[in-house]
Protein backbone atom coordinates (compact mmCIF):
# COMPACT_ATOMS: atom_id res chain seq x y z
CA UNK A 1 0.00 0.00 0.00
CA UNK A 2 1.72 3.44 -1.48
CA UNK A 3 1.41 6.34 1.45
CA UNK A 4 -0.50 4.52 3.55
CA UNK A 5 -1.40 5.75 6.24
CA UNK A 6 0.47 4.70 9.70
CA UNK A 7 -1.61 1.65 11.13
CA UNK A 8 -3.84 2.94 14.47
CA UNK A 9 -6.45 0.17 14.62
CA UNK A 10 -5.01 -2.80 16.00
CA UNK A 11 -8.83 -3.09 17.91
CA UNK A 12 -10.27 -3.67 14.77
CA UNK A 13 -7.45 -6.20 13.34
CA UNK A 14 -4.12 -7.14 13.81
CA UNK A 15 -1.69 -7.62 10.92
CA UNK A 16 -0.81 -11.85 10.81
CA UNK A 17 2.13 -12.65 12.45
CA UNK A 18 5.24 -14.00 10.17
CA UNK A 19 5.52 -16.53 12.76
CA UNK A 20 1.75 -17.41 12.52
CA UNK A 21 1.75 -17.45 8.49
CA UNK A 22 4.57 -19.95 8.72
CA UNK A 23 2.32 -22.61 11.06
CA UNK A 24 -0.76 -22.08 8.62
CA UNK A 25 1.40 -22.36 5.68
CA UNK A 26 2.96 -25.73 6.86
CA UNK A 27 -1.40 -26.87 6.38
CA UNK A 28 -2.00 -26.30 3.11
CA UNK A 29 -0.57 -27.58 -0.26
CA UNK A 30 0.05 -30.89 -1.34
CA UNK A 31 3.46 -31.62 0.14
CA UNK A 32 1.95 -30.20 3.49
CA UNK A 33 -0.60 -31.00 6.39
CA UNK A 34 -3.72 -30.44 4.33
CA UNK A 35 -5.96 -33.69 5.16
CA UNK A 36 -9.01 -33.60 6.68
CA UNK A 37 -8.88 -34.14 10.54
CA UNK A 38 -11.86 -35.95 10.56
CA UNK A 39 -10.32 -38.51 8.94
CA UNK A 40 -9.21 -40.65 11.64
CA UNK A 41 -8.73 -43.45 9.26
CA UNK A 42 -5.33 -42.40 7.32
CA UNK A 43 -2.37 -40.96 8.11
CA UNK A 44 -3.12 -37.51 6.43
CA UNK A 45 -6.15 -37.20 8.51
CA UNK A 46 -4.39 -38.05 11.82
CA UNK A 47 -1.49 -35.57 11.18
CA UNK A 48 -4.20 -32.78 10.28
CA UNK A 49 -5.76 -34.11 13.83
CA UNK A 50 -2.52 -33.53 15.98
CA UNK A 51 -2.26 -30.10 14.34
CA UNK A 52 -6.02 -29.30 15.32
CA UNK A 53 -5.52 -30.75 18.96
CA UNK A 54 -1.79 -29.29 19.30
CA UNK A 55 -3.58 -25.66 18.80
CA UNK A 56 -6.00 -26.58 20.72
CA UNK A 57 -3.90 -27.05 23.92
CA UNK A 58 -2.07 -23.89 23.28
CA UNK A 59 -5.55 -21.74 23.38
CA UNK A 60 -6.12 -23.46 26.20
CA UNK A 61 -2.78 -23.12 27.72
CA UNK A 62 -3.10 -19.40 27.31
CA UNK A 63 -6.04 -18.85 29.00
CA UNK A 64 -5.63 -21.70 31.86
CA UNK A 65 -8.17 -24.01 30.67
CA UNK A 66 -8.40 -27.89 29.85
CA UNK A 67 -8.08 -28.54 26.31
CA UNK A 68 -11.70 -30.47 25.87
CA UNK A 69 -13.15 -26.62 27.08
CA UNK A 70 -12.36 -25.16 23.91
CA UNK A 71 -14.51 -25.69 21.10
CA UNK A 72 -13.72 -24.20 17.37
CA UNK A 73 -15.69 -21.26 15.83
CA UNK A 74 -15.39 -18.64 13.46
CA UNK A 75 -14.80 -16.15 15.47
CA UNK A 76 -15.85 -13.80 18.17
CA UNK A 77 -19.64 -13.26 16.57
CA UNK A 78 -19.83 -16.85 16.50
CA UNK A 79 -18.83 -17.58 19.74
CA UNK A 80 -20.99 -14.99 21.35
CA UNK A 81 -24.07 -16.18 19.44
CA UNK A 82 -23.38 -19.88 20.35
CA UNK A 83 -22.88 -19.49 24.27
CA UNK A 84 -26.10 -17.34 24.64
CA UNK A 85 -27.93 -19.37 22.12
CA UNK A 86 -26.67 -22.52 23.11
CA UNK A 87 -27.38 -22.02 27.31
CA UNK A 88 -30.68 -20.38 26.18
CA UNK A 89 -31.77 -23.76 24.18
CA UNK A 90 -30.68 -25.51 27.31
CA UNK A 91 -32.34 -24.06 30.18
CA UNK A 92 -35.38 -24.40 27.90
CA UNK A 93 -35.11 -27.74 27.22
CA UNK A 94 -35.03 -27.82 31.04
CA UNK A 95 -37.37 -26.03 32.45
CA UNK A 96 -39.59 -25.10 29.57
CA UNK A 97 -39.85 -21.34 29.95
CA UNK A 98 -37.59 -18.40 29.30
CA UNK A 99 -35.60 -16.82 32.36
CA UNK A 100 -34.00 -13.86 32.92
CA UNK A 101 -30.58 -12.13 31.37
CA UNK A 102 -28.41 -9.55 32.33
CA UNK A 103 -25.63 -7.94 30.25
CA UNK A 104 -24.83 -4.46 29.56
CA UNK A 105 -25.14 -1.08 27.21
CA UNK A 106 -21.54 -1.59 26.21
CA UNK A 107 -21.35 -4.83 24.90
CA UNK A 108 -20.21 -5.28 21.24
CA UNK A 109 -23.07 -5.79 18.74
CA UNK A 110 -22.63 -9.81 18.49
CA UNK A 111 -23.53 -9.97 22.07
CA UNK A 112 -26.57 -6.87 21.72
CA UNK A 113 -28.39 -8.62 19.05
CA UNK A 114 -28.48 -12.16 19.86
CA UNK A 115 -29.83 -10.67 23.05
CA UNK A 116 -32.16 -8.77 21.60
CA UNK A 117 -33.36 -12.26 19.43
CA UNK A 118 -33.33 -13.88 22.56
CA UNK A 119 -35.57 -10.93 24.14
CA UNK A 120 -38.21 -11.49 21.23
CA UNK A 121 -38.21 -15.16 22.13
CA UNK A 122 -39.59 -14.38 25.68
CA UNK A 123 -36.03 -14.17 27.76
CA UNK A 124 -36.37 -10.95 30.42
CA UNK A 125 -33.16 -8.70 29.75
CA UNK A 126 -31.14 -6.45 31.67
CA UNK A 127 -29.21 -4.04 30.26
CA UNK A 128 -26.74 -2.82 33.07
CA UNK A 129 -26.07 1.01 31.92
CA UNK A 130 -22.38 2.36 33.40
CA UNK A 131 -21.28 3.63 36.58
CA UNK A 132 -20.14 7.25 36.49
CA UNK A 133 -16.59 5.82 35.64
CA UNK A 134 -17.96 4.05 32.84
CA UNK A 135 -17.81 0.32 34.66
CA UNK A 136 -20.01 -2.26 35.42
CA UNK A 137 -18.93 -3.14 38.80
CA UNK A 138 -19.67 -5.90 40.52
CA UNK A 139 -22.27 -4.74 43.05
CA UNK A 140 -24.50 -3.43 39.98
CA UNK A 141 -24.08 -6.96 38.67
CA UNK A 142 -25.27 -8.29 42.15
CA UNK A 143 -28.38 -6.33 42.57
CA UNK A 144 -29.63 -7.54 39.59
CA UNK A 145 -29.73 -10.85 39.85
CA UNK A 146 -33.26 -12.42 39.77
CA UNK A 147 -34.64 -15.69 41.15
CA UNK A 148 -34.80 -16.72 37.80
CA UNK A 149 -31.48 -15.06 36.41
CA UNK A 150 -30.00 -18.07 33.82
CA UNK A 151 -26.87 -16.14 32.18
CA UNK A 152 -24.97 -13.09 32.42
CA UNK A 153 -22.82 -11.61 29.66
CA UNK A 154 -20.36 -9.14 29.87
CA UNK A 155 -16.77 -8.47 28.08
CA UNK A 156 -13.51 -8.24 29.26
CA UNK A 157 -11.90 -5.77 27.72
CA UNK A 158 -14.37 -3.09 26.02
CA UNK A 159 -13.63 -2.83 21.92
CA UNK A 160 -13.92 0.86 21.85
CA UNK A 161 -12.65 1.82 25.00
CA UNK A 162 -10.05 -0.50 26.65
CA UNK A 163 -11.83 -0.12 29.89
CA UNK A 164 -11.56 -3.58 31.74
CA UNK A 165 -14.66 -5.03 33.73
CA UNK A 166 -13.57 -6.53 36.84
CA UNK A 167 -15.24 -10.30 35.42
CA UNK A 168 -13.42 -12.68 37.77
CA UNK A 169 -15.16 -10.36 40.69
CA UNK A 170 -18.51 -10.82 38.92
CA UNK A 171 -18.34 -14.42 38.31
CA UNK A 172 -18.06 -14.89 42.27
CA UNK A 173 -21.08 -13.54 42.82
CA UNK A 174 -22.78 -14.31 39.37
CA UNK A 175 -21.60 -18.37 40.64
CA UNK A 176 -22.60 -17.84 44.70
CA UNK A 177 -26.35 -17.25 42.93
CA UNK A 178 -26.48 -19.78 40.66
CA UNK A 179 -26.33 -18.21 37.15
CA UNK A 180 -23.38 -18.96 34.36
CA UNK A 181 -21.44 -16.24 33.58
CA UNK A 182 -20.00 -15.56 29.94
CA UNK A 183 -17.03 -13.31 28.88
CA UNK A 184 -16.23 -12.13 25.73
CA UNK A 185 -12.45 -11.80 25.97
CA UNK A 186 -11.85 -10.78 22.13
CA UNK A 187 -10.00 -7.98 23.51
CA UNK A 188 -8.27 -9.04 26.36
CA UNK A 189 -5.85 -12.01 24.72
CA UNK A 190 -2.20 -10.68 25.64
CA UNK A 191 -3.52 -7.98 27.49
CA UNK A 192 -4.64 -9.30 30.49
CA UNK A 193 -4.23 -12.56 32.28
CA UNK A 194 -6.68 -14.97 32.32
CA UNK A 195 -6.62 -17.87 33.93
CA UNK A 196 -10.08 -20.29 33.69
CA UNK A 197 -9.22 -22.85 36.33
CA UNK A 198 -9.22 -19.81 39.09
CA UNK A 199 -12.50 -17.71 37.63
CA UNK A 200 -15.32 -18.52 38.24
CA UNK A 201 -16.40 -17.86 34.49
CA UNK A 202 -18.25 -20.51 32.73
CA UNK A 203 -18.51 -19.65 29.19
CA UNK A 204 -15.71 -17.71 27.41
CA UNK A 205 -15.47 -16.07 23.86
CA UNK A 206 -11.92 -15.33 21.35
CA UNK A 207 -11.61 -14.42 18.27
CA UNK A 208 -7.77 -14.65 16.07
CA UNK A 209 -7.36 -11.59 14.50
CA UNK A 210 -7.20 -9.52 17.29
CA UNK A 211 -4.24 -11.30 18.41
CA UNK A 212 -2.28 -11.51 15.61
CA UNK A 213 -3.85 -14.84 14.13
CA UNK A 214 -6.16 -15.02 10.78
CA UNK A 215 -9.96 -13.77 10.43
CA UNK A 216 -12.57 -15.94 10.28
CA UNK A 217 -11.43 -18.48 13.36
CA UNK A 218 -12.00 -17.79 17.16
CA UNK A 219 -12.54 -20.28 19.98
CA UNK A 220 -15.33 -20.54 23.24
CA UNK A 221 -14.42 -21.88 26.31
CA UNK A 222 -17.36 -24.17 27.32
CA UNK A 223 -16.62 -25.23 31.56
CA UNK A 224 -17.79 -27.85 33.04
CA UNK A 225 -21.18 -26.04 34.63
CA UNK A 226 -22.06 -24.88 31.25
CA UNK A 227 -21.26 -27.95 29.51
CA UNK A 228 -24.60 -29.74 30.48
CA UNK A 229 -26.63 -26.91 29.04
CA UNK A 230 -24.83 -25.44 25.72
CA UNK A 231 -26.59 -27.07 22.43
CA UNK A 232 -25.26 -27.02 19.13
CA UNK A 233 -26.56 -23.96 16.86
CA UNK A 234 -24.62 -25.77 13.90
CA UNK A 235 -25.46 -29.31 13.21
CA UNK A 236 -23.93 -31.89 10.92
CA UNK A 237 -20.96 -34.10 11.38
CA UNK A 238 -21.28 -34.14 14.94
CA UNK A 239 -17.59 -32.45 15.31
CA UNK A 240 -16.38 -30.61 18.42
CA UNK A 241 -17.92 -33.16 20.77
CA UNK A 242 -21.46 -32.55 19.02
CA UNK A 243 -21.61 -28.75 19.88
CA UNK A 244 -20.06 -27.17 16.31
CA UNK A 245 -20.30 -29.36 13.01
CA UNK A 246 -18.29 -28.60 10.27
CA UNK A 247 -14.80 -29.91 9.01
CA UNK A 248 -12.48 -28.31 11.24
CA UNK A 249 -10.39 -25.27 9.45
CA UNK A 250 -6.61 -27.06 9.92
CA UNK A 251 -4.78 -24.19 8.67
CA UNK A 252 -7.08 -21.58 10.49
CA UNK A 253 -7.12 -23.21 13.94
CA UNK A 254 -2.89 -23.89 13.56
CA UNK A 255 -2.87 -20.09 13.43
CA UNK A 256 -4.90 -19.00 16.15
CA UNK A 257 -2.85 -21.89 18.10
CA UNK A 258 0.62 -20.51 17.24
CA UNK A 259 -1.20 -16.94 17.68
CA UNK A 260 -2.09 -17.68 21.01
CA UNK A 261 1.11 -19.14 22.11
CA UNK A 262 3.02 -16.22 20.77
CA UNK A 263 0.77 -13.46 22.83
CA UNK A 264 2.13 -11.45 25.61
CA UNK A 265 1.57 -11.56 29.74
CA UNK A 266 1.12 -8.07 31.20
CA UNK A 267 4.33 -7.09 32.58
CA UNK A 268 6.28 -8.58 29.97
CA UNK A 269 8.77 -6.68 27.96
CA UNK A 270 6.44 -6.46 25.19
CA UNK A 271 3.56 -5.32 27.02
CA UNK A 272 5.86 -2.89 29.02
CA UNK A 273 6.80 -1.34 25.51
CA UNK A 274 3.53 -0.94 24.81
CA UNK A 275 2.42 0.21 27.47
CA UNK A 276 5.39 3.44 27.71
CA UNK A 277 4.43 4.18 24.29
CA UNK A 278 0.96 4.30 25.04
CA UNK A 279 1.44 6.70 27.81
CA UNK A 280 3.56 9.04 25.02
CA UNK A 281 0.96 8.88 23.18
CA UNK A 282 -1.98 9.75 25.38
CA UNK A 283 -0.65 12.34 27.62
CA UNK A 284 0.69 14.04 24.23
CA UNK A 285 -3.20 13.90 23.09
CA UNK A 286 -4.88 15.01 26.38
CA UNK A 287 -2.56 18.02 26.35
CA UNK A 288 -3.95 18.93 23.38
CA UNK A 289 -6.98 21.85 23.17
CA UNK A 290 -10.27 20.45 23.91
CA UNK A 291 -9.40 16.47 23.91
CA UNK A 292 -10.42 14.44 26.40
CA UNK A 293 -10.85 10.63 27.44
CA UNK A 294 -13.82 8.49 27.03
CA UNK A 295 -13.63 5.96 29.81
CA UNK A 296 -12.56 4.93 32.89
CA UNK A 297 -8.72 6.44 32.92
CA UNK A 298 -7.57 3.61 35.54
CA UNK A 299 -9.00 0.42 34.81
CA UNK A 300 -8.12 0.33 31.33
CA UNK A 301 -5.54 -1.94 29.22
CA UNK A 302 -3.13 0.90 27.70
CA UNK A 303 -2.94 -0.29 24.22
CA UNK A 304 -6.74 1.48 23.13
CA UNK A 305 -7.45 5.11 23.82
CA UNK A 306 -10.62 6.71 22.75
CA UNK A 307 -10.81 10.36 22.69
CA UNK A 308 -13.45 12.97 22.24
CA UNK A 309 -12.46 15.70 20.30
CA UNK A 310 -14.61 19.05 21.27
CA UNK A 311 -13.30 21.26 18.95
CA UNK A 312 -16.09 22.95 16.27
CA UNK A 313 -14.34 22.84 13.36
CA UNK A 314 -12.86 19.30 13.57
CA UNK A 315 -13.74 17.03 11.10
CA UNK A 316 -11.66 13.20 11.81
CA UNK A 317 -11.53 12.70 8.17
CA UNK A 318 -8.65 14.51 8.18
CA UNK A 319 -7.13 12.62 10.64
CA UNK A 320 -8.45 9.47 9.17
CA UNK A 321 -6.10 10.22 5.62
CA UNK A 322 -2.84 10.13 7.38
CA UNK A 323 -4.18 7.89 10.58
CA UNK A 324 -5.72 4.43 9.93
CA UNK A 325 -8.07 5.12 13.36
CA UNK A 326 -11.43 4.40 14.07
CA UNK A 327 -13.61 7.28 13.93
CA UNK A 328 -16.62 4.80 15.08
CA UNK A 329 -16.22 1.41 16.01
CA UNK A 330 -16.04 -1.09 12.72
CA UNK A 331 -18.36 -2.73 13.95
CA UNK A 332 -21.09 -0.36 14.08
CA UNK A 333 -19.30 1.58 10.40
CA UNK A 334 -22.22 -0.19 8.41
CA UNK A 335 -24.61 1.79 9.91
CA UNK A 336 -23.56 5.19 10.44
CA UNK A 337 -24.91 5.28 13.78
CA UNK A 338 -23.13 7.16 16.73
CA UNK A 339 -21.58 4.93 19.16
CA UNK A 340 -23.89 2.91 21.35
CA UNK A 341 -21.33 2.46 23.77
CA UNK A 342 -19.74 6.34 24.04
CA UNK A 343 -23.72 7.13 24.19
CA UNK A 344 -24.43 5.29 26.98
CA UNK A 345 -21.37 7.01 28.89
CA UNK A 346 -23.64 9.92 29.11
CA UNK A 347 -21.86 11.78 25.79
CA UNK A 348 -23.98 13.75 23.87
CA UNK A 349 -24.13 12.81 19.61
CA UNK A 350 -22.32 15.60 18.56
CA UNK A 351 -19.70 14.22 21.23
CA UNK A 352 -20.03 10.85 20.51
CA UNK A 353 -19.44 11.47 16.31
CA UNK A 354 -16.67 13.90 17.01
CA UNK A 355 -14.50 11.07 19.31
CA UNK A 356 -12.06 8.88 17.69
CA UNK A 357 -9.89 5.59 18.74
CA UNK A 358 -6.81 5.15 18.68
CA UNK A 359 -5.27 1.73 19.32
CA UNK A 360 -1.29 0.45 19.12
CA UNK A 361 0.27 -3.09 18.92
CA UNK A 362 2.84 -5.28 17.77
CA UNK A 363 4.10 -3.74 15.51
CA UNK A 364 3.53 -0.18 16.53
CA UNK A 365 6.54 2.15 17.04
CA UNK A 366 8.06 5.00 18.63
CA UNK A 367 7.75 7.15 15.26
CA UNK A 368 4.15 5.99 14.54
CA UNK A 369 3.36 7.80 17.95
CA UNK A 370 5.65 10.68 16.96
CA UNK A 371 3.82 11.12 13.62
CA UNK A 372 0.46 10.80 14.89
CA UNK A 373 1.48 13.84 17.72
CA UNK A 374 2.54 15.81 15.10
CA UNK A 375 -0.68 14.64 13.00
CA UNK A 376 -3.09 15.41 15.63
CA UNK A 377 -1.41 18.89 16.52
CA UNK A 378 -2.02 20.06 12.92
CA UNK A 379 -5.32 19.26 12.31
CA UNK A 380 -6.47 20.45 15.60
CA UNK A 381 -4.73 23.63 15.11
CA UNK A 382 -6.26 23.55 11.34
CA UNK A 383 -9.45 23.27 12.92
CA UNK A 384 -9.47 26.18 15.57
CA UNK A 385 -8.35 28.23 13.31
CA UNK A 386 -10.79 27.72 10.84
CA UNK A 387 -13.58 29.35 13.43
CA UNK A 388 -11.61 32.48 13.22
C1 LIG B 1 -13.89 -8.11 17.32
C2 LIG B 1 -14.82 -8.40 18.42
C3 LIG B 1 -15.85 -9.34 18.27
C4 LIG B 1 -16.11 -10.04 16.96
O1 LIG B 1 -15.10 -10.95 16.71
P1 LIG B 1 -15.00 -11.67 15.26
O2 LIG B 1 -13.97 -12.72 15.48
O3 LIG B 1 -14.55 -10.59 14.33
O4 LIG B 1 -16.34 -12.19 14.94
C5 LIG B 1 -16.66 -9.59 19.35
N1 LIG B 1 -16.48 -8.97 20.53
C6 LIG B 1 -15.50 -8.07 20.71
C7 LIG B 1 -15.33 -7.43 22.04
C8 LIG B 1 -14.64 -7.74 19.67
O5 LIG B 1 -13.69 -6.84 19.86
Amino acid sequence: MPSAPLYFDYAATTPVDDRVIETMLACLGSQANFGNPASSGHAFGQAARNAVEQARQQVADRVGAQAEAVVWTSGATESNNLALKGIAQGVLQGVMQPGHLITSQLEHKAVLDTVAELERQGWAVTRLAPDAAGLIQPAAVQAALRADTRLVSLMAVNNELGTITDFAAIGERVRAHGALLHVDAAQAVGKLAIDLNAMAVDLMSFSAHKAYGPKGIGALYVGPRARPLMRAQMHGGGHEQGLRSGTLATHQIAGMGSAFALAGQPGDSEHQRLAQLARRLREGLLALPGVTLNGCASQRIPHTLNLCIDSKGFNSAALASELALSTTSACNSASNAASHVLLALGLNEHQARNSVRLSIGRFSTEADVNKALEVFGRVLATASAALW
